[in-house]
């Protein structure tokens, strides 16, 4: 595996590689979510890439950026042992050129609803980066976990808006055990918050055994699942279609159901695709 963390370097390698690309995007600080999308990325392409890059714009300025998780050595290693070809590993001064830079604006409705309404200004901070990085890496396939749900298909929306030549691959959330999804934000829990989290899997696991019975109403699905999580700080649960419309009546396979919430300064999201 080779590391880079220069563009020029990048852009070198990148104008002599031939054969499919399949490219993960990532904070770092990997886990097995992360590892399902590598994994994913080297059973389908010739070239493996992955990014490392805790990306600031993304951050709003009373959020955990400056103690985002890193393990750099860690995550090299476990790069190396899924047999990654190159992580692309680069420092925030090479990646933007200053504060008044050309932007891409995430859409007014569907960028601007959920993750978008709590977290303003974050997605376009996303669809920034990610664009970046499209452009440098070129790849043929770039693999997003479904955790992400709404990042997903607004990434999906750029790929399309943007007529960019890359497919975007939908990855299945990875969870714990006991049901919490994979998260790089999980190790702030305490372990009394860890136990307290375990709700929010189980209220989607409700859901699911709720639709298998027949239940359709989402604000009757809503109440069961409030009750479940009543001991969290609850920002938003929310039942939408396909095209993060809101919807009354669930839809088989055009669902998708979603959380976020706080456990003390911990902020985590999970969703559930019915
Ligand atoms: P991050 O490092 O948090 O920016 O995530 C990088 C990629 O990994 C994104 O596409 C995420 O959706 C994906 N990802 C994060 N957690 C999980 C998970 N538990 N299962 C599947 N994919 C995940």
């Amino acid at each position: 595996m080779k590391i880079i963390n220069t563009i020029e370097e990048l852009q070198a390698i990148r104008k002599k590689l031939n054969g499919s690309i399949g490219f993960v995007p990532t904070m770092g600080a990997l886990h097995d979510g992360h590892i399902s999308l590598i994994k994913n990325a080297r059973a389908n392409n010739d070239i493996v890439v992955v990014s490392i890059f805790v990306n600031p714009t993304q951050f709003l300025a009373h959020e955990d950026f400056d103690k985002y998780p890193k393990r750099d050595a860690a995550d090299k290693k476990i790069c190396e042992l899924c047999k990654v070809d190159y992580l692309f590993m680069p420092e925030i001064s090479s990646m933007y050129q200053g504060d008044d830079e050309v932007l891409v604006k995430a859409p007014k409705i569907s960028g601007f609803i959920l993750e978008g309404e709590k977290r303003p200004g974050h997605f376009d901070g996303v669809l920034q980066v990610v664009l970046k990085l499209f452009n440098l890496v070129q790849p043929t396939n770039a693999y997003f976990g479904k955790k992400d749900a709404q990042q997903l298909s607004l990434i999906s929306q750029m790929v399309k808006n943007l007529f960019l030549p890359i497919n975007i691959v939908e990855c299945e959330i990875i969870r714990e055990a006991d049901g919490l999804a994979l998260s790089s934000r999980n190790v702030y829990l305490t372990q009394e918050q860890r136990k307290e989290a375990l709700a929010i899997s189980k209220s989607l696991n409700m859901t699911i055994i709720s639709v298998t019975k027949g239940e359709r109403d989402s604000t009757t699905i809503k109440n069961k699942m409030q009750e479940i999580m009543s001991n969290l700080d609850i920002e938003y649960i929310a039942i939408v279609n396909k095209n993060f419309e809101e919807i009354q009546t669930i839809e088989v396979k055009n669902t998708i159901i979603l959380i976020a919430c706080k456990l003390g300064n911990t902020r985590l999201i999970d969703n559930m695709w019915i």
